[in-house]
């Protein structure tokens, strides 16, 4: 997608949810377009260009879009808190090692929130999360495994 097309997409996803196109918005989601990774508001405040805005805007940002779900937090970090765009539903490993990220997107949760529903006392789901962690190949096999 070009770049002025985006943002019209994204300018068009602010306002069915009720939010101002400003340009500090745009960027951030045009930022996590171009990444595709889980990013943190540190992460997107160093990746600002213009209009440059502080982290704790950013941060801002991202917790009220993340509540409109434009995006999304993942839980890939103890400690920190990372985002991405709501757009493909797919999930993350992680590896404890090196920090590396691949995506994975062959996701049967869906088929084991169906069992449990029938066993749980819970009248539906409405989404879940998932991350995986674990040594990445390029990693020592030997590499101590820190748990986040
Ligand atoms: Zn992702
Ligand atoms: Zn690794
Ligand atoms: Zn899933």
């Amino acid at each position: 997608m070009k770049k002025t097309a985006q943002r019209q997409h994204f300018g068009k996803i602010l306002k069915k949810q009720g939010f101002k196109a400003t340009p500090g918005r745009l960027e951030i989601l045009s930022i996590m377009a171009k990444y595709r990774v889980p990013l943190s508001a540190e992460d997107i405040s160093a990746k600002m260009k213009a209009p440059k805005i502080n982290r704790a805007t950013v941060y801002r940002t991202l917790s009220s879009l993340a509540i409109a779900g434009i995006i999304k937090q993942v839980h890939i970090h103890k400690g920190s808190e990372h985002f991405e765009l709501n757009d493909t539903h797919h999930h993350h490993i992680v590896c404890t090692g090196c920090g590396t990220i691949e995506d994975f997107d062959d996701c049967r949760v869906d088929k084991t929130v169906r069992d449990l529903l029938t066993h749980s006392s819970f009248r539906r789901i409405n989404s879940h999360s998932l991350e995986l962690f674990g040594i990445c190949k390029k990693c020592p096999a030997t590499i101590k495994t820190v748990q986040r």
